[in-house]
């Protein structure tokens, strides 16, 4: 019998926090500039002597993430030195936060939190190996920049789910402004610590795979390790606790480190960063902060769902694409009918959506007229081709659906005495099908309907068509 493999997953994530200035000194902390060495000073290259002071901006973005994700919040925090020699650490040793985070505990999407702490991020190197030149640069203008890691408890079962939470996680961090968390742009990198086992009581050898840039590589680093793991034990052997790099071109891990060449990091308070007691500072008021938190992705997913009855694709939309989120809920507050917001959302986020995919990016519809254009359909006043002519119009140029509608001779023809005459016409001239109508063929009002659909040239509103020609057709039995 083949044997049961529990994959047991754990996730450390890095994301740099949006700030005016750096983590402890006041350097700007731009991602933008592309300048190396432009946004530096003498604390963040390490010079000595020079004294560090903890960025409020930080500690409160990273607060706001503990009341979000339900963590405790530390009464008392502390910095401590984490000691390593790297050209990319001028001071050799990086600023972090050891026994005192500032929130531990919490949950999100189901994920249980181990903690979430402050730290500074390191400068970037360059290497350059080749025939003619062999060198290494170094960019501190990120050496220093506020950095939050949250790690969580190693209840993640499957990759799948991994690529899920850090997804969820980037929306959050986005929602409450704390990062934009760009994984491309190496705002937000991901640590996936994975392990499989053959009892679910039992954790594996845990392998700790670095440096994974985007959900893909998330979910297949992942992916690849349960399946080299298994191998591995199916065959009798053991899987070595180590460290992995993901190769993204390859699609494969490889060994960085093993456990005996891990450091020692030496952690100990850092004794230039007074202690970090957070009831007295006055911005730092939870309850505050706590009413100040904006709606929160999961939130908003209930309240669409609650209040409107949105299929889950759009709700998703939505949440994901707050542009169009928010375009959505103005034009809702403007209709009043249930059957017309659902309308209203079908044509955002099939229609409106499409046009800004392909064309403009940024629509020129005011919510207003969007609204009124919905109204115009419900009302039978333009036929579904026609609102998607006139939503073309709106988009790309602005203006009322009136207006374009009128122009453009979108109207829908409704009045009955100006169909009748039609109806007449088309009944005359088809009286084989009308004998299939009265027989009780049901297609053949379909295609009545669609010959006088011809005859206006589309411009006729196909279901008062239909009570026209049933009115007609019934009183000639
Ligand atoms: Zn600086």
């Amino acid at each position: 019998m083949a044997k049961e493999y529990y994959p047991t997953i754990g996730l450390e994530i890095h994301a740099e926090l949006k700030t005016q200035t750096k983590m402890f000194c006041n350097s700007k902390n731009d991602p933008e500039e592309s300048r190396p060495n432009v946004n530096i000073c003498a604390v963040c290259l390490g010079h000595p002597g020079t004294l560090p002071t903890v960025n409020k901006e930080a500690v409160l973005h990273v607060i706001k993430v503990g009341l979000a994700v339900g963590g405790k919040i530390a009464d008392y925090s502390e910095f401590d030195r984490k000691n390593y020699f790297y050209p990319d650490i001028p001071k050799g040793y990086q600023i972090s936060q050891y026994k005192y985070p500032l929130v531990e505990g919490g949950e999100l999407s189901d994920v249980a939190l181990t903690r979430v702490h402050l730290e500074e991020d390191t400068a970037q190197s360059f290497h350059k190996e080749g025939e003619e030149e062999n060198f290494s640069l170094v960019d501190f203008n990120r050496a220093g920049v506020p950095l939050m890691e949250l790690v969580t408890e190693p209840v993640i079962k499957s990759a799948t789910q991994a690529k899920y939470f850090a997804q969820e996680l980037q929306l959050l961090l986005k929602y409450l402004g704390a990062s934009d968390a760009n994984m491309e742009k190496g705002e937000m990198r991901v640590e996936a610590n994975v392990s499989i086992s053959t009892d679910p009581k039992i954790l594996g050898k845990k392998v700790e795979v670095k440096n994974l840039n985007s959900f893909r590589a998330v979910e297949d680093a992942i992916n690849f390790e349960l399946a080299r793991h298994k191998v591995l034990l199916e065959e009798g052997k053991e899987v070595i606790q180590e460290t992995r790099g993901w190769n993204e071109d390859k699609g494969e891990t490889f060994s960085q480190r093993r456990k005996e060449e891990s450091h020692d990091y030496r952690y100990f308070p850092d004794p230039d960063i007074p202690k970090l007691t957070l009831k007295e500072v006055k911005e730092f008021d939870l309850e505050e902060l706590r009413i100040g938190l904006p709606e929160l992705p999961s939130a908003k997913r209930d309240r669409l769902e609650r209040r409107y009855g949105l299929k889950r694709e759009d709700i998703e939309l939505y949440v994901q694409d707050t542009t169009v989120g928010n375009f959505f809920e103005s034009v809702s507050t403007l209709l009043t009918d249930a059957e017309q917001i659902k309308l209203g959302s079908n044509y955002i986020a099939s229609d409106l959506v499409g046009l800004m995919n392909t064309g403009n990016a940024d629509t020129h519809i005011k919510p207003v007229d969007f609204a009124q254009l919905v109204m115009m359909i419900t009302r039978g006043e333009v036929s579904s081709r026609g609102a998607k002519d006139i939503l073309k119009i709106m988009h790309d140029t602005g203006g009322t659906p009136k207006a374009i509608a009128e122009e453009h001779e979108l109207f829908q023809e409704s009045n009955e005495e100006a169909l009748l005459s039609v109806v007449n016409k088309i009944i005359s001239e088809n009286q084989t099908v009308v004998a299939d109508y009265h027989a009780g063929k049901t297609a053949a009002l379909q295609f009545l309907v669609g010959q006088c659909m011809k005859a206006t040239k589309g411009s006729a509103n196909p279901g008062i068509l239909q009570q026209i020609i049933k009115k007609t057709l019934s009183k000639e039995v």
